[in-house]
């Protein structure tokens, strides 16, 4: 029997992570969800617990001429 060869391609970029940004509704503080999943509860600095999803920004590189 023939088994399925698997070949890992290293070559790959790793899958992008990209932050989700959350907003909170009172102060308006941008918090990534990366910084969210480190504290011990969704909750902003101001204690808000209410956030609103943000479009993550998007970064161009422009360059000066
Ligand atoms: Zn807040």
């Amino acid at each position: 029997m023939s088994e399925p060869s698997i070949e890992t391609n290293e070559s790959m970029p790793a899958t992008e992570k990209f932050d989700v940004i959350y907003k909170c509704l009172r102060c308006g503080t941008n918090v990534t969800n990366t910084e969210l999943s480190r504290l011990p509860e969704i909750k902003c600095i101001c204690g808000f617990r209410v956030f609103n999803k943000v479009r993550p920004p998007i970064v161009k590189s422009v360059q000066a001429i």
